[in-house]
């Protein structure tokens, strides 16, 4: 019965990517048998007479539906150590935690706006610098380097225009340079691309999207390439404790197991709708690196294992794209993205609010730009919402 032990986190490596989604080490309880992962809402353990140290003490420091969702984490991106947290700002805040005042972030130019906000504000005002470049040039992150850099933060494919940075390049350049990198890995997952494979200290995911699949928990994730790592990331999760609730954790962990067939099917229905709308004749510009025409198509297909369900397309101008998002029935006009719904987002006014007009152009994120997350209705319901949407 001893099914859920520490070191399937290591045994269970063996099994291809889609048995490890269901054979992740949390499948069985031990103490019951169930095939679901119970939820320990507790916040504290019984620590009886104190004679012995207990792997659990209190709720924050760690929980073991928490600890479930944390080894398949580590064990589905290939890393040492993982750590579950409150969203995905909060794991990207935390490992952000791990340095200190004086020290240097290079990070990609259009990272997800409120890791670049955070970076902006709080960590600034906490004596950290930024330099924001275009990592699609290596060169750029070259030029960027100073004596004080510690941290190197890509993701790619990038949000809202989907560019793509060369992974192993850039992490040899700061693995090289004897900086930490860390990548969000949030609209690939690990089952399309693995950034520890390719050289990243540290992934983070807002597992509230792909992950979690559903729109209906709010949830992150950390995942560390070395033990040592981990102990500085689990240091800030402790300390910060911007933890998760056991119920979002087991929320994620049964998203998780579909997440194959769901990424298989929005994957497919992606591709035929980037194609169709690379066709039309009201839609100036596709940006999806499963189609030819994409610039990083080469690095991509090199660094991950499919384009993904995230697209965005430019229409003539910003009434067109206003119309599409009130006239589509099936695409919910929604931030987020990765759920088994189809949304719409429109980045100007959602996710890329707040970044100033000047520097939003110069990005490309105008106001006829319109980002899809395919989801799983049937893809032909979908291409005809979409086309009297856009007439
Ligand atoms: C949504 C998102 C985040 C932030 O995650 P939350 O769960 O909303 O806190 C970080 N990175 C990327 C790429 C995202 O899409």
């Amino acid at each position: 019965m001893e099914k859920r032990k520490t070191n399937t986190v290591v045994s269970a490596r063996k099994d291809s990517f889609e048995t490890l989604l269901i054979h992740n080490g949390s499948e069985t309880d031990p103490a019951t048998g169930a095939l679901g992962t119970p939820v320990i809402q507790t916040s504290t353990f019984d620590q009886g007479d104190l004679s012995e140290e207990k792997e659990f003490d209190y709720a924050r420091s760690g929980n073991p539906t928490r600890k479930a969702l944390e080894e398949a984490a580590a064990i589905l991106e290939g890393g040492e150590k993982a750590y579950a947290f409150g969203s995905g700002i909060a794991a990207v805040s935390s490992c952000l935690g791990i340095f200190s005042s004086g020290d240097h972030v290079v990070a990609a130019e259009d990272i997800y706006g409120g890791s670049r906000r955070i970076l902006n504000t709080f960590y600034k005002r906490w004596g950290m610098e930024l330099s924001a470049v275009d990592t699609t040039d290596i060169e750029n992150i070259k030029r960027a380097l100073k004596p004080n850099t510690k941290a190197l933060f890509l993701e790619t494919p990038s949000n809202p225009l989907l560019k793509i940075t060369d992974l192993k390049a850039c992490l040899e350049l700061a693995a090289d340079a004897g900086i930490t990198s860390i990548v969000d890995n949030t609209f690939m997952t690990p089952y399309l691309q693995r950034p520890l494979e390719l050289g990243a200290d540290i992934v983070v995911h807002s597992a509230t999207k792909f992950l979690g699949g559903h729109s209906d928990v709010i949830s992150g994730l950390a995942v560390t390439r070395t033990a040592e790592l981990g102990e500085r990331v689990y240091a800030v999760q402790n300390g910060f404790g911007a933890v998760p609730g056991p119920w979002d954790c087991w929320l994620v962990l049964r998203g998780i197991k579909t997440l194959k067939v769901r990424l298989d099917a929005q994957q497919a229905s992606a591709i035929k709708i980037a194609r169709y709308l690379s066709a039309h004749k009201n839609v100036e510009a596709v940006y999806y690196p499963g189609l030819d025409q994409h610039p990083g198509k080469t690095i991509h297909d090199a660094q991950s294992s499919g384009p993904g369900a995230v697209l965005s397309f430019k229409t003539k101008n910003a009434e067109r794209a206003l119309r599409f998002l009130g006239k589509t029935r099936l695409a919910a006009s929604a931030v987020s993205l990765g759920g088994v719904e189809t949304i719409a987002s429109y980045p100007v006014r959602m996710s890329h609010a707040s970044v100033p007009l000047e520097e939003r152009l110069r990005l490309g994120i105008t106001d006829s730009l319109i980002r899809i997350s395919v989801g799983l209705e049937a893809v032909d319901d979908l291409i005809e919402d979409f086309n009297q949407a856009l007439e």
